[in-house]
């Protein structure tokens, strides 16, 4: 039908793909900009966005556009502002628009037609008798909701709403699904600030537009119930709030406080969610329906219609940087979201890191202090232990001090944690008579023996081997000696010091779901525990009543290696763990078991003197021309073969910019050279902040052609340099 061919109109699709510019189709109806469709690409049918509308191609490609094949018309389209996001999140980072893309349709059931599910609104409130009128109590006018929400708020059974629905007081209604955080109430509980959170909380709700605010208070201080002052406020005006946590740190214990003040649960977003509830989130959020969202760092991929708030929490945690695939830094690109869509941006740390400080100097981000604990809690005192007067021997790693306090402790009836940051038994295995060590097949990176499944493991690649009896190398029997100590070692000395004592491990080995950690740390609650040996799994948000010594094992482990953010990230981590220790009525006390008791890390925690601590980090960077002061950007070229990895590092470096304001190292073997199976040649580029440094890059990287078997990866403001 040619009349028909006229009404068509040409658009370009964005599909998500590692692709960095979206393709043109041809749909029969008119699309609007941002909206779902399915189109064909290569044989398939993918999901992607309007990118752009009336687009004109040549007459002789015209003939060759594919059809878009179904638009998705009951979904809002992707807002103008999470559009612009994307493009510039994707241009600063380096990631094709595509994969960046993906990452806000990371909820692939999100398009499946809807499942219908009856739900109920209120109808009449005439002639209610008790029960009924409890039920009507948890409803609000013209709300549906589903028979299970009525009856868990109500406490009735079903049969009640089906009596009630019989005589026309409910209404039967269809729901689409029961989207979460629809109606979170502000004023379900009222909390009194104290002077300092009050002064804290008047500063953050000037903010309307863009601005930073860092949030900075000792642990304990009430930050939480200050920063929910801002979340009140943007619910006030009806806008979307996103509290990004770590990971690890979405624990049920931060979700009850949420539902304690708002009287619901906050929609949630994190990697352990079933394909249901992302649709269920994702969809909700899209529509506007979800208020407040709390998440892991890729929450900030969903499409928010109208977001009024960003609250990172944390902001120092290493893991707020992505890794992997998409590379990116949760809290850098939420700042950079707040500075397009204009939002007041809130980052919470009782560690700020480096960069931050740096920002509040600049006077580019304000800063409000909480200093004291709320209630006149007190902050833990910190005790060095030097270990190179109390190490009794290889074997063994808790010296009489700590001991000691640990004693002390217990017999009060209280809970001791161990930290230390290393999971398994040990992390060298090495043969006795031979000194064979036992390495990965596919990493440059030893095994570590994992006693509890009789194994040694792999942490990067997941390889196990079963613990052999003889030595691989040189057949000797029962030669195998684990050098140094992992979690479950420190279990074994703390069985052989305290029998009478309970006492667990809370690794991710331990805990490998949010089901597990939930139980235990339900478990250490209602104290059936009296000793914890925990890695870094346990320094967050985590609140022990019972807990008023906390013993790390090692405190140089972090210091090692040299990374630029040595100190930095073990000041801020074993702040964090100290942190855990008295947070109620009883003081606490913190065991620092270090060999460099006069390191300035070890001095830093010891008194507080974290502002001398930051100054001197501050200058030592600058001195180097490190960041904050400078911008890096790691390039990792991997490939199978060694030689064609090395060969291509070189090629890149050939052609690298040099110039007053660019400079480019390397390229020089990773510290891992091999990662699965893959040979790793790093190049690192160090620029003037004032340049933009991507275009040079773009620049210099079109000068050369990837080979197809090799991989390069850019990381733009990298934290891990292995
Ligand atoms: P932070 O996030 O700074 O570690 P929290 O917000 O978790 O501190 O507060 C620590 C504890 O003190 C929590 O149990 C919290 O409920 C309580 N708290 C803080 N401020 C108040 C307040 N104004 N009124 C009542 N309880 C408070
Ligand atoms: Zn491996």
């Amino acid at each position: 039908m040619p009349e028909e061919k006229k009404n068509n109109y040409i658009v370009s699709v964005l599909v998500p793909y590692p692709v960095d510019k979206a393709y043109s189709y041809i749909s029969p109806e008119k699309v609007g900009l941002g909206q779902y469709v399915v189109v064909p690409l290569g044989g398939r049918e993918v999901t992607g966005v309007v990118w752009a509308v009336d687009v004109s191609v040549e007459d002789k490609l015209l003939k060759k556009l594919k059809a878009v094949s179904h638009i998705y018309s009951d979904l809002p389209s992707m807002p103008d502002g999470h559009i612009r996001f994307l493009e510039k999140l994707s241009a600063y980072t380096m990631n094709p628009l595509g994969s960046v893309l993906k990452m806000s349709l990371s909820a692939p059931r999100a398009f499946d037609p809807p499942a219908p599910i009856t739900g109920y609104k209120l109808a009449n409130t005439d002639s209610l008798n008790p029960k009924q009128r409890q039920v009507a109590a948890v409803m609000k006018e013209g709300v549906a909701y589903r028979a299970a929400t009525i009856t868990r708020r109500a406490h009735c059974s079903a049969s009640v709403i089906k009596t009630m629905a019989k005589h026309g007081f409910l209404k039967e209604v269809i729901m689409e699904s029961d989207p979460p955080c629809v109606d979170p109430d502000f004023n379900h509980k009222d909390i009194e600030l104290n002077e300092a959170q009050k002064k804290a909380a008047s500063i953050l709700l000037e903010k309307t537009g863009f601005a930073v605010t860092l949030l900075d208070g000792v642990t304990g201080s009430g930050k939480t119930e200050v920063y929910f002052e801002a979340v009140t406020q943007a619910l006030k005006l009806n806008k979307q709030v996103l509290i990004l946590l770590p990971e690890i740190a979405l624990s049920n214990a931060f979700l009850e406080r949420f539902e304690q003040r708002y009287g619901c649960q906050p929609a949630l977003w994190h990697s352990e969610l079933t394909p249901a509830q992302r649709r269920e989130t994702w969809r909700a959020v899209a529509k506007g329906q979800s208020k407040v969202v709390i998440g892991a760092r890729s929450a900030l991929f969903l499409p928010y219609t109208d977001l009024g708030l960003i609250v990172v929490d944390e902001e120092h945690d290493p893991s707020y940087k992505q890794e992997e695939g998409v590379i990116y830094n949760a809290r850098d690109m939420a700042v950079l979201r707040g500075a397009l869509d204009k939002l007041p941006i809130i980052l919470v740390s009782a560690t700020p890191s480096l960069e931050t400080i740096h920002n509040v100097k600049l006077g580019r981000y304000e800063e409000v202090k909480l200093p004291a604990r709320f209630g006149g809690a007190l902050l833990p005192k910190v005790h060095l232990i030097d270990m190179k007067e109390e190490r009794e021997d290889a074997q063994h790693f808790i010296s009489n001090t700590l001991k000691e306090a640990m004693d002390y402790t217990l017999e009060r009836g209280e809970q001791v944690l161990l930290f230390l940051n290393r999971r398994g038994y040990a992390p060298l295995t090495l043969c006795r008579h031979c000194g064979h060590r036992y390495e990965c097949d596919r990493c440059s990176a030893w095994l570590v023996e994992h006693k509890s499944r009789h194994n040694l493991q792999c942490h990067h690649c997941g390889y196990t081997v079963k613990k052999p009896t003889n030595c691989p190398e040189c057949n000797e029997a029962d030669s195998l000696t684990a050098c140094g100590p992992g979690v479950e070692r420190i279990f074994d000395e703390v069985k052989e010091l305290f029998p009478d004592h309970t006492a667990l491990i809370l690794s991710s080995d331990t805990a490998e779901n949010q089901a597990d950690l939930k139980t235990i740390l339900a478990k250490i609650q209602s104290k059936k525990v009296d000793i914890i040996i925990g890695t870094q799994i346990i320094a967050k948000g985590h609140h022990f009543p019972k807990l008023t010594c906390v013993g790390v094992i090692d405190a140089d482990l972090g210091l090692a290696g040299g990374d630029l953010r040595a100190s930095e990230r073990t000041w801020q981590l074993l702040n964090q763990v100290s942190g855990r220790a008295g947070r109620a009525e009883d003081p606490g006390h913190v065991y620092l078991q270090t060999f460099y008791p006069d390191n300035l890390v070890m001095q830093a925690l010891l008194s507080d003197k974290r502002d001398a601590f930051l100054e001197i980090e501050l200058e030592a960077r600058e001195q180097a021309f490190m960041p904050p002061f400078s911008r890096l950007v790691g390039l990792v070229v991997s490939g199978v073969k060694e030689q064609e990895v090395m060969h291509f590092a070189q090629e890149l470096a050939k052609v690298a910019p040099q110039t007053d304001q660019v400079k480019v190292l390397g390229p020089a073997p990773a510290p891992f050279l091999r990662l699965r199976n893959r040979y790793r040649y790093r190049l690192l580029v160090i620029a003037d902040k004032n340049i933009d440094i991507q275009k040079t890059i773009r620049h210099w990287l079109g000068q050369v052609k990837l080979p197809t078997k090799l991989k390069l990866t850019v990381d733009v403001d990298p934290m891990s340099f292995l």
